[in-house]
C-alpha cells in the first residue's frame, strides 16, 4: 500500500526471456542449503570451536528460529563484519532444554558461507514435539545471544496455540516498541504478514534513518535487512519465539505483480533489471529469515507451506506476490472495479499455489484452518466511485471468488483470514458472495495494523465513507499501530489488538485496545 496517486503502467516480461537471461547472470554459484553442509561436531564440548580470528562480534543481526513441526524447527543466524571476507567460517550450534545449556540435547558444527551472505539456516528433526529449547551459537571466540524456541504439539493433540500477527515495519517511520511488547508476551508463534523491509529510500520526517536510496541489488537488500536487524526490540521478539514468516511487496518493490515492477518504484525502467532486482530480492530474504525452504537457485522462490499446530491449528502461509498477474483496467493502485477482472483469467496465488490450498484445506481436521494473507480479502469500496484498492483482492474479484465459494462449497471448518499491509485494523465478514448481503458468512477477517509504517491518510479521509459501503465490515481504527495476539483453542479463537499509543515515541505504552472472539461453526467476531 503506498500514496496515491500512482504510477504509469507497469512493465511487462516475458517469462521466457526473463529465465534466459537469469540463467546467465544470475547466481550460477552451489546454493545448496547450510544444513546440507552440517558436519558432525569434531569438539567433545559442544560450543567450542576453530576457526578464523574475529575481531568484531559477528552476531550483531541477532538470532532466531523459524517454522516450528512437530519434531524438529529451523534455526537460524548471520554472521555479520567487516572481517569476514570470503572465507568460510565454522560456527558450533547447541540446543538445550534449559537456558544455562546444563542440559544439551543436539550440537554440531556448520560452515557459515560467503555466497549466502554468511547466513546459517539449521534444520532440526526428531525432537520431542510440543517441547520448549534454547539455542545458540559459537565463533571460536564469540558466543551469540540466546534465543527461545518451541516445536509444535504432536499432530492430534489438544493444545492451543497463543500467537501473534505483525506486518509492515518501515524502519524510519516509527519505534519498534510493539516487538518489545510482543517479546514480553509469552507467545508459541510470532507470524509475519510481509513489509519486513521497505526498499525505498530515506523520509526526511522520521524518527530514525536507514541508509541511502532505494535498494535494488543483493548487497543493497543485505544491508537493509542489517539495518532493520540492529534494532534491538526487533531482535528480541526474534530471540522469544519461532516466527512463521512470508513476505509482501516492500521485500521487494512497492506493488510489483509477479515479474511487473511497479514503474514509480523501480528506478530502472528495464523489465530485465527488475527480474534481476526480485532475484536479490528474494535472495536477501531467505539469507535473512528463519524458515525452511529450499535456498533460491534463481530467479524464484516457493514460500507458501502449511504449519500444523496439534489437532487445533492449521496455518497456511500464502504468497500473494510471486504469482499474481498483473494489475487489470487500471495503472494507479486505487480505483473502481472494472469489467476485466470479473473475468477468470487474473489470478493472485497461481493455479499451482491456489490448488495446494484446496488440497490442504480438503485434507484439514484441524479445528481453525488460519490463512495468512497479506492484502486486504475481504471488499472495502469507498467515495463517490465507490473506489476500492486495486492492489488488494478487491483488484482481482474472480481470483477471490474461487476461494469463497471453496470455503463454502466444500464447508472447510472454521476459516481465519489474518492479514496485513494497509496499516490499519479492521474485522470483517467473509462471505460466499461478497456481493450478495444475503449470502452466508463463511470467514472472519483480522486485518492487523502496522509495527510502525505510518497510517494511509486516503483510507482514513474515506472513514465515514468507508463504514456506510460496507455493511460486513464490523470494524475499522486508521490511528494505531501495532499488532495482533491470538489464540485458537477448543472454545474460541481471539484476536486482542495491541495498540502503541505512539509509536514515535520510544517508551510509548502498549494496551489492548479490542478483543474479539469467535466461537467454533459461527464464524462471526463478536467484541
Ligand atoms: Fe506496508
Ligand atoms: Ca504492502
Amino acid at each position: 500500500m503506498g500514496e496515491w496517486p500512482r504510477r504509469p503502467w507497469g512493465l511487462r516480461l516475458d517469462r521466457r526471456r526473463f529465465l534466459a537471461a537469469s540463467a546467465a547472470t544470475v547466481l550460477a554459484a552451489c546454493t545448496s542449503r547450510n544444513a546440507a553442509n552440517e558436519r558432525p561436531s569434531t569438539s567433545t564440548i559442544p560450543g567450542r570451536v576453530d576457526g578464523p580470528h574475529l575481531g568484531d562480534d559477528p552476531f550483531g543481526l541477532g538470532v532466531a528460529s523459524g517454522d516450528p513441526r512437530a519434531d524438529g524447527v529451523t534455526l537460524w543466524t548471520r554472521l555479520a563484519g567487516d572481517d569476514l571476507g570470503p572465507q568460510r567460517i565454522p560456527v558450533a550450534w547447541e540446543l538445550a532444554t534449559d537456558e544455562r545449556f546444563g542440559r544439551v540435547v543436539r550440537h554440531g558444527t556448520i560452515d557459515a558461507t560467503a555466497d549466502l551472505g554468511h547466513a546459517i539456516h539449521i534444520d532440526l528433526d526428531g525432537l520431542d514435539p510440543g517441547s520448549e529449547f534454547h539455542y545458540r551459537f559459537h565463533t571460536r571466540e564469540h558466543t551469540s545471544p540466546t534465543g527461545r524456541t518451541r516445536t509444535a504439539p504432536a499432530r492430534h493433540e489438544r493444545a492451543p496455540l497463543r500467537f501473534a500477527f505483525a506486518s509492515c515495519q518501515e524502519y524510519q517511520e516509527g519505534w519498534y516498541t510493539a516487538y518489545r511488547d510482543a517479546a514480553a508476551g509469552d507467545l508459541d508463534l510470532l507470524v509475519h504478514l510481509g513489509d519486513y523491509i521497505y526498499e525505498h529510500g530515506v523520509h526526511d520526517d522520521g524518527v530514525r534513518r536507514h541508509e541511502g536510496g532505494p535498494v535494488t541489488t543483493l548487497d543493497d537488500y543485505r544491508r537493509r535487512y542489517a539495518t532493520y536487524r540492529s534494532d534491538p526490540d526487533l531482535r528480541a521478539a526474534h530471540a522469544a519465539c519461532p516466527w512463521v514468516i512470508t513476505w509482501d511487496d516492500h521485500e521487494v518493490a512497492d506493488n510489483y505483480t509477479g515479474l511487473v515492477a511497479g514503474a514509480l518504484a523501480d528506478p530502472d525502467p528495464d523489465p530485465l533489471a527488475f527480474a534481476r532486482r526480485r532475484t536479490a530480492a528474494y535472495r536477501a530474504w531467505y539469507e535473512h529469515q528463519p524458515v525452511r525452504v529450499a535456498a533460491p537457485t534463481g530467479a524464484d522462490l516457493a514460500i507458501h507451506r502449511a504449519v500444523p499446530w496439534g489437532s487445533d491449528v492449521l496455518l497456511l502461509a500464502l504468497d500473494t506476490r510471486q504469482y499474481r498477474s498483473e494489475q487489470t483496467c487500471s495503472p494507479i493502485d486505487i480505483g473502481p472495479m472494472c469489467d476485466e477482472m470479473r473475468g477468470g483469467g487474473p489470478t493472485v496465488l497461481g493455479d499451482a499455489q491456489h490448488a495446494w490450498l484446496e488440497r490442504e484445506l480438503d485434507a484439514s481436521a484441524a479445528m481453525w484452518n488460519v490463512l495468512a494473507n497479506q492484502v486486504l480479502f475481504a471488499p472495502m469500496t469507498f467515495g463517490p466511485e465507490r473506489s476500492v484498492q486495486l492492489d488488494g483482492w478487491d483488484g482481482y474479484p474472480a481470483a477471490r471468488r474461487r476461494v469463497t465459494q471453496f470455503l463454502d462449497d466444500h464447508g472447510v471448518r472454521n476459516p481465519v483470514f489474518i492479514t496485513g499491509d494497509i496499516h490499519l485494523s479492521a474485522v470483517n465478514d467473509v462471505r460466499a458472495d461478497v456481493d450478495d448481503a444475503a449470502s452466508r458468512v463463511v470467514a472472519t477477517e483480522f486485518v492487523g495494523t502496522s509495527i510502525s509504517s505510518g497510517s494511509d491518510a486516503i483510507l482514513a479521509g474515506f472513514h465515514d465513507s468507508i463504514v456506510e459501503q460496507n455493511p460486513h465490515l464490523r470494524w475499522i481504527e486508521h490511528d494505531h499501530r501495532g499488532y495482533v495476539v491470538c489464540e485458537a483453542g477448543p472454545d474460541a479463537f481471539t484476536a486482542e489488538y495491541r495498540f502503541v499509543d505512539d509509536a514515535r515515541d520510544p517508551e510509548s505504552r502498549v494496551r489492548t485496545a479490542r478483543r474479539w472472539a469467535i466461537e467454533p461453526g459461527r464464524p462471526v467476531a463478536e467484541a
